[in-house]
C-alpha cells in the first residue's frame, strides 16, 4: 500500500520507517527545501530508545550523542529542588537515555529512511487532501503536484 507522509520531522520519519518495516510503500512529502538545521538539543528518554532500536537507528543516535548520568534542577536562588539518576533509570529500564542535536536526529533519520528506500521530497507543501472519484485520498501541493 502507498501511503504519503506529510513532514519530514522526527514523527513522519519515524513513522515512515516504522511503516517501511511493516511492508508499506510510504513516501514523505516536505515543506522545507532543504532539511531542517536548526533547534537545540533533544533528550531521548528509555522508552524513545526502545522505539527507536526497533527503527534500527538506535546506534546511529549513540553514535552522535552524549549519555547524561543524572539530572538537577535548581530554582532562580540557586537552592537544590532535587534531581533524577539517570544510570539508574536507564538500568531499571533497560534501555539508555540519549542527548543529541536535534539535526543530528534528523540527518541520522533521514539517512536511514533513504537507505530504506524510503522516498522524501523536499519544497512539497501539502495545501489540501482531498477525495477523488473512486474515494482515494489525493494530497495537492504548492508546487503544483
Ligand atoms: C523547546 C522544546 C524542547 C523539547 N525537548 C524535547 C526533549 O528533550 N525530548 C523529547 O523527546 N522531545 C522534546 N521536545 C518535543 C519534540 O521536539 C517534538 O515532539 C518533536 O520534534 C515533534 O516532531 P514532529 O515531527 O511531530 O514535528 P516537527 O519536528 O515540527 O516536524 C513537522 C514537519 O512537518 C513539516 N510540515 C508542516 N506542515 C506541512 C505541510 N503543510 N506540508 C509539508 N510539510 C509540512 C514542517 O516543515 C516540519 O518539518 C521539545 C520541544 C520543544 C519545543
Amino acid at each position: 500500500m502507498d501511503i504519503a507522509i506529510v513532514g519530514a520531522g522526527i514523527a513522519g520519519l519515524s513513522a515512515a520507517l516504522a511503516l517501511r518495516k511493516q511492508g508499506f510503500n510510504p513516501r514523505v512529502f516536505e515543506r522545507r527545501s532543504v532539511p531542517a538545521a536548526g533547534g537545540a538539543g533533544v533528550t531521548l528518554w528509555p522508552n524513545a530508545s526502545f522505539v527507536l532500536e526497533q527503527l534500527g537507528v538506535l546506534h546511529a543516535i549513540q553514535a552522535v550523542g552524549g549519555r547524561p548520568l543524572a539530572m538537577r534542577r535548581y530554582d532562580a536562588a540557586g537552592n537544590a529542588l532535587g534531581g533524577l539518576d539517570i544510570e539508574l533509570l536507564d538500568r531499571t529500564m533497560g534501555y539508555p537515555t540519549v542527548t543529541v542535536l536535534r539535526r543530528d536526529l534528523q540527518d541520522v533519520l533521514l539517512a536511514h529512511a533513504r537507505r530504506a528506500g524510503i522516498a522524501v521530497e523536499f519544497g512539497c507543501q501539502a495545501v489540501a487532501i482531498d477525495l477523488d472519484a473512486q474515494g482515494q485520498a489525493v494530497a495537492r501541493f504548492g508546487n503544483g503536484t
